[in-house]
């Protein structure tokens, strides 16, 4: 099936394109980008355009930062193409419940990916946390911004999301591993004085049963960088490391998915949507996002030093 990325920066080169080459399913057919293009491959600056002229290509995938994506996701819908959305997959709840209407009444398929949720030891997790009763949760996520995210100012600025846009790899995960549905119930956000988003936040979350379940995200941290789920239960203690890479239980190694997550992560949404495509449908998970919109309500705000790359 012929695809066309949109959006060719840092995710779309470390992880789409290669994900695409390596898909026997796919073929990158066209890119979209105002500066950036793929070696060998068809190159359009307007995304108007390449619908207009590309009617072959009937998949987009969008790979842009999530305020802007909404604009480009309307426009594929509207020219009768499949879309795919990085995440998080808009910039409000509300942009999100209006495509998918959209592909809905069109009758086309609409992915928002979740590529943390494709790690290797998540579903591993979840099977392993059905049936347990839960005692306590924490989740630990705490990532250097400047390597990480270098120079890229969007994060810091409105619908950015700050330290979310990892955090909510986290609450991706969270939202599918758990059996018991959680929602937020108080969260603290530090933001730099100079920016709009958050650079940490603590969040706590009610749970049915009444476990102890809270997040810590982070990032300004140094050295050992932490992507981490500790659940303990009355069967055992679980970790989840490395972003959902790694499983022990116990204490004890009980999986090892791939060295690079992401390279194992990104494959598989690829045949997803694959998938998806074939059977149509919509696949539309917003639970992770409902998350980050809780905290954004309920957070109490605190101003810390002014953040400069
Ligand atoms: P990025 O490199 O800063 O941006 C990707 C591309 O989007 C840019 O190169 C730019 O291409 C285009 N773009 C930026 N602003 C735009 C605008 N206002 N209108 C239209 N196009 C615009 O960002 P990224 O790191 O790839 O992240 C993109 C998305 O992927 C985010 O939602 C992020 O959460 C997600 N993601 C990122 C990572 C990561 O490690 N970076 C990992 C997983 C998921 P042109 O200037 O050429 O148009």
């Amino acid at each position: 099936m012929k695809i066309a990325l949109v959006g060719i920066g840092k995710i779309a080169t470390d992880q789409h394109v290669p994900s695409i080459a390596a898909s026997p399913g796919w073929e990158l057919a066209a890119t979209v980008s105002r500066h950036g293009t793929v070696t060998g491959i068809d190159a359009y600056t307007d995304i108007a355009r390449m619908l207009a002229e590309r009617p072959d290509i009937p998949v987009v995938s969008l790979c842009m930062p999530p305020v802007p994506r909404h604009a480009y996701a309307r426009a594929a819908l509207q020219a009768g193409r499949h879309v795919m959305l990085e995440k998080p997959p808009g910039a409000t709840l509300s942009e999100c419940h209006a495509l998918a209407g959209l592909a809905r009444d069109r009758g086309l398929s609409l992915y928002a990916t979740w590529h943390s949720r494709e790690a290797a030891m998540v579903e591993p997790a979840r099977n392993w946390l059905a049936g347990k009763t839960l005692r306590e949760l924490t989740v630990t996520w705490k990532e250097d911004v400047r390597h990480w995210h270098p120079g890229q100012d969007w994060v810091f600025e409105p619908g950015g999301l700050g330290v979310f846009d990892p955090g909510i790899n986290a609450l991706s995960i969270l939202t599918r591993i758990l059996p018991d549905p959680v929602h937020l119930q108080s969260a603290v956000l530090e933001f730099p004085e100079n920016r709009q988003t958050p650079i940490a936040t603590a969040l706590e979350f009610h749970h049915p049963g009444g476990a102890a379940v809270s997040a810590v995200f982070d990032w300004r941290q140094q050295g050992q960088q932490l992507w981490t789920i500790e659940a303990t239960t009355d069967a055992g203690r679980l970790t989840l490391s490395d972003g959902g890479a790694h499983l022990a239980i116990d204490g004890a190694e009980a999986g090892l998915g791939d060295d690079d997550p992401l390279a194992g992560e990104y494959p598989r949404l690829y045949r997803n949507m694959a998938r998806l495509v074939a059977a149509g449908g919509i696949d539309m998970d917003l639970a992770p996002m409902r998350q980050v919109a809780d905290a954004f309500t309920l957070g109490r705000r605190i101003t810390t030093d002014a953040f400069h790359w």
